[in-house]
């Protein structure tokens, strides 16, 4: 049984935490570095020109 059937069973260890920085469910646990502001990786956020959203309410470009 592969497919959509599969899919129920994906709620059964945590990947990712919420974040002390950003605040996004985005720390992952194993890495030790969040996916959305790169906590734990870099001391500085990360931000790209391409993502452009909201960062620090300015937006880029
Ligand atoms: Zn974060």
């Amino acid at each position: 049984m592969k497919g959509t059937p599969s899919m129920g069973k994906k709620s059964k260890k945590v990947t990712h935490i919420k974040c002390r920085r950003c605040g996004r469910v985005a720390f992952n646990v194993a890495k030790g570095y969040c996916a959305a502001c790169g906590f734990g990786r870099s001391k500085r956020m990360r931000r790209y020109k391409w993502q452009n959203k909201k960062w620090n309410r300015v937006r880029l470009d």
